[in-house]
């Protein structure tokens, strides 16, 4: 394993029902995850997050595996996903972890990178557009949080029921990403790397913008194993799972 590298996850989902998930993820904070230059934590890490206050036996577990990681002293960042957006500040103090703002371009070995949860690029889902809209509104957020928790709980399982019948009437190509957003999304941040996650199609596509070669990262899903970018001092990139 190289000594100097930074490494990337999405879409863990993680959530009590699937055990098997959190163990491996568990497992990859004090396996490969040791000794990394930082981790970056690219959203839907929970399958679903209502609110700093929901202090379940199982988010104090994770939020302590959390802090335990940042403690040995890796940076480790969190974009929000569409199902954890209302992480909030308090979450981030008790963990160690830095919320980054959705887009975000960091410097990853002398090289800009630009980083997404990945939604915004599907267009063609008009319907999930629109709830963005609402998601990512600070006012409603607030607004969210001032319900009583198991109004939140009751709401939250409702969307995921909703949510799980969309995605099996979806065609395929309205749950990716449209390439013409983006090619503009990468010109207007000036990079030739973008790293997402999001559509669960693990893959590194190829092509070029302005005559350079380009990249687009797309993280893999944790089910019944996980699924990691590593890029090394050097600059090579590869997918890898655990
Ligand atoms: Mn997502």
């Amino acid at each position: 394993m190289p000594k100097s590298r930074t490494l990337f996850i999405s879409d863990l989902h993680l959530s009590e029902e699937y055990p098997d998930t959190v163990k491996i993820f568990l497992n990859f904070l004090k396996t490969q995850a040791r000794d990394a230059d930082a981790l970056y934590i690219l959203g839907d890490f929970f399958e679903v997050w209502i609110g700093d206050d929901d202090q379940t036996v199982f988010n104090t577990q994770i939020i302590q595996a959390l802090r335990e990681f940042t403690r040995t002293g890796i940076p480790t960042f969190f974009m929000h996903g569409n199902r954890d957006f209302l992480i909030g500040k308090h979450f981030a103090k008790t963990t160690g972890i830095q919320l980054l703002k959705e887009p975000t371009i960091v410097e990853l070995y002398n090289k800009p990178v630009l980083l997404l949860h990945g939604d915004s690029l599907c267009t063609l889902d008009i319907k999930h557009q629109k709830s963005r809209k609402i998601m990512h509104n600070r006012f409603c957020q607030k607004l969210a949080l001032m319900l009583p928790l198991r109004v939140r709980r009751h709401y939250a399982n409702r969307l995921r029921g909703v949510s799980r019948n969309n995605k099996n009437n979806l065609a395929a190509n309205i749950m990716d990403v449209i390439p013409e957003e983006v090619l503009r999304v990468m010109k207007k941040s000036n990079v030739n790397t973008l790293i997402h996650g999001h559509t669960h199609r693990p893959d590194i596509h190829k092509f070029s913008i302005n005559h350079q070669e380009a990249q687009r990262i797309v993280l893999g899903a944790w089910h019944h194993q996980g699924s990691y970018l590593q890029v090394d001092e050097g600059g090579a990139h590869s997918l890898l799972t655990c």
